[in-house]
């Protein structure tokens, strides 16, 4: 076990010199840049992983965040994937473990939220833990234990409807109460309001009264920002990408350019998009208006058998030099709805998926080292087709949506630019607008 985690991270007037400071654990892959983006914009350098690395090899950042595909797993699945990260993350002398959840606190009654936090204070050895999702500049909030999503309640916002994880408690103080062996308490929003010191003024009566996990209340920015110090304390921290923004304060790091500096883009410019969103969809439509160059993908013809990814890149070769150029099979609604009737839902977005991620490698192979990619599980099967398994996190085009800086083989340069939107993030002009954000 590394010394650092054991330690109290971050107290004041013992800040820490170079080498990994936190290191954070994420349950989804587009959660995990959520939080990695959060903490460069707070003047941290990040390094993602996707997935726990096979290799020890030193990374150099302030923080790291492993990407793991755990928030929907059985528990003992999920707890065993992150107790894996936390090892590896521990192998790198991270100083405090990180385990970011979704800000919606998206987890079924069995789990995982609890069972993994639980699993992680009995690695680290820890007695006592904050448990909050709010990030109010996203119109999260808690007030009083309870998660508002904008101005309505969780249970009222939607996602008592969601399919793998609906959220019918607001309360989250019972919620994760549900998931957990250990007492759950609360910080509330006038503790919080009065400062690092009266939390951690409350953190110790909590601890007296056996309480092991406190939901944290956080109605403003400003809020997690005033905590900030008082969780520098603590050897875990459970959380949404909120709490990221009064971290990077506790080793004397404030917002700066150089967190969000990568190299120099090089390389010709491309974007595929299997996303359906209707984000997508206008930002499609704005690309061409704009007079880019764009070729539909027909999701029957994969089906028919044709070699659609080998005709796109034909198509796409002479005019690289030229602009970046768009692949895409994102449709609208009904048209998506047909395909699915026809090959079913799940062939449907395999073939699609598999074909835009060969297209993406091809596009690489090619020259291409500013690759754009719209859709979240798209972005997973590109980043998996590039042989991509880390990733620096640069400047933000639009909120959550970070340039990144990777290693790839297929890359004749042996790296390439890239960014990964998820469906439904981003302006209408995004396509154009984010090749002028890269240096
Ligand atoms: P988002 O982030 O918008 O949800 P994803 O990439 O996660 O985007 O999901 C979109 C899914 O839809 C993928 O599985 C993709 O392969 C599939 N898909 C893309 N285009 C089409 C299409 N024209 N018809 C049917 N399915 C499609």
């Amino acid at each position: 076990m590394s010394a650092g985690v054991t330690q109290p991270a971050g107290a004041a007037g013992n800040l820490r010199g170079a080498g990994v400071k936190l290191g954070c654990i994420a349950d989804d892959f587009t959660g995990a840049t959520d939080l990695a983006n959060n903490l460069v914009r707070s003047g941290m350098r990040v390094v993602q992983t996707i997935g726990v690395p096979d290799d020890a090899a030193a990374v150099d950042a302030d923080a790291i965040v492993v990407a793991l595909k755990s928030r929907t797993e059985p528990a003992a699945d999920a707890i065993a994937q992150s107790l894996e990260a936390l090892r590896w993350l521990q192998a790198q002398g991270v100083e405090q473990i990180y385990f970011k959840y979704c800000s919606t606190f998206d987890s079924t009654a069995a789990g995982n939220i609890g069972p993994v936090a639980e699993a992680l204070m009995d690695a680290l050895a820890t007695d006592f833990t904050i448990a909050t999702p709010a990030f109010p500049e996203n119109g999260r909030t808690v007030f009083k234990g309870h998660l508002f999503v904008g101005d309505v309640l969780l249970h009222e916002s939607g996602m008592q409807n969601h399919p793998l994880t609906p959220m019918t408690d607001p309360n989250l103080v019972r919620v994760l109460q549900a998931q957990c062996k250990r007492r759950v308490g609360l910080i509330d929003y006038r503790t919080v309001a009065q400062g690092a010191d009266a939390v951690r003024a409350r953190i110790a009566a909590l601890r007296e009264e056996g309480v092991s996990l406190a939901v944290l209340d956080a109605v403003s920015n400003e809020d997690l920002l005033r905590v900030g110090p008082a969780l520098g304390d603590l050897p875990l921290l459970t959380a949404g990408s909120g709490v990221a923004i009064g971290l990077p304060q506790n080793w004397g790091l404030n917002a700066n350019d150089q967190a969000a500096q990568l190299p120099r883009g090089s390389g010709m410019q491309a974007i595929v998009s299997g996303s359906c969103s209707l984000a997508t969809n206008r930002q499609v439509l704005d690309f061409i208006r704009r007079g880019g160059q764009a070729l539909a993908i027909d999701p029957m013809r994969i089906a028919a058998g044709v070699d659609v990814a080998a005709a796109a890149l034909a198509w796409a070769e002479p005019l690289l030099a030229q602009g970046p150029v768009l692949l895409y099979s994102t449709a609208d609604a009904t048209d998506v709805k047909a395909v699915q009737g026809k090959l079913g839902v799940g062939e449907a977005g395999a073939l699609v998926e598999q074909t835009i991620a060969r297209i993406a490698r091809g596009l690489v192979e090619r020259g291409v080292g500013q690759l754009l990619v719209a859709g979240g599980e798209t972005s997973g099967a590109c980043v998996q087709a590039l042989d991509i398994d880390q990733m620096q996190i640069g400047t933000q085009i639009d909120p959550g949506v970070p340039w990144c800086h990777a290693h790839s083989a297929a890359a004749p340069a042996g790296s390439l630019h890239i960014a990964l939107k998820s469906g439904n993030f981003g302006t209408d002009d995004f396509f154009t607008k984010a090749f002028g954000v890269i240096a």
